[in-house]
């Protein structure tokens, strides 16, 4: 089993859940870095202002920002027997600077790729009914994902080995595709 993982998805695409789920299961630290930002949001602290309006824009938070944060959460020792990657890198600038940090037994084993429908996503996001997800926010965040997070897929292609995980149907049965994925 890879230990050094990373998830990728549209927002709405199930991958912080199913994220957790495998965390828990393979002993891997969970960095979610939409997760830490809300932290500080809610914590009112320097970088919970800095980031709340961009957040609730739907936009991304700047690189040098993301990659401080990310890269001292790499330093804690729970990431010792394997991290998996929730939401970062989402610009080529952040999956350069990752692959760069990662070396040796450190560097990233496999990338799995949540993919689901554009109207399943929205729907999706809709039920969900928190209170910065108006239709309009959902779709921004669709537009950067596609605009921003897509190339970064590409850059990474060739060089960690990509998972394809259809993202529609039951949790477990999401859950079960990436486990036999990451155990081929
Ligand atoms: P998520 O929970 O992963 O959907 O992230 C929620 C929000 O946090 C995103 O819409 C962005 O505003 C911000 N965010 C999370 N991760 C990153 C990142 N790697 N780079 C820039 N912004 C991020």
């Amino acid at each position: 089993m890879p230990h050094n993982v990373l998830i990728m998805g549209p927002p709405g695409s199930g991958k912080g859940t199913q994220a957790a789920r495998i965390a828990e299961r393979q002993g891997l630290a969970h960095i979610s870095t939409g997760d830490m930002l809300r932290a500080a949001i809610a914590a009112g602290n320097e970088l919970g202002e800095k980031v709340a309006a961009i957040l609730k824009r739907g936009d991304l938070v700047p690189d040098d920002l993301m990659l401080e944060l990310v890269m001292h959460r790499l330093e804690q020792s729970d990431t010792a027997n394997g991290f998996l990657l929730d939401g970062f890198p989402r610009t080529v600038t952040q999956a350069e600077a990752l692959l760069e940090s990662l070396e040796g037994d450190r560097a990233l084993e496999g990338l799995l790729h949540m993919v689901v429908p554009e109207d399943e996503l929205v729907r999706r996001a809709l039920s969900r009914g928190r209170n910065d997800d108006t239709e309009e926010t959902i779709r921004h965040r669709l537009k950067v994902y596609h605009d921003k997070t897509k190339p970064v897929l590409e850059f990474l292609v060739g060089k960690v080995p990509v998972h394809v995980i259809d993202g529609v149907g039951e949790m477990d049965e999401i859950t079960a595709r990436i486990v036999s994925a990451l155990e081929s």
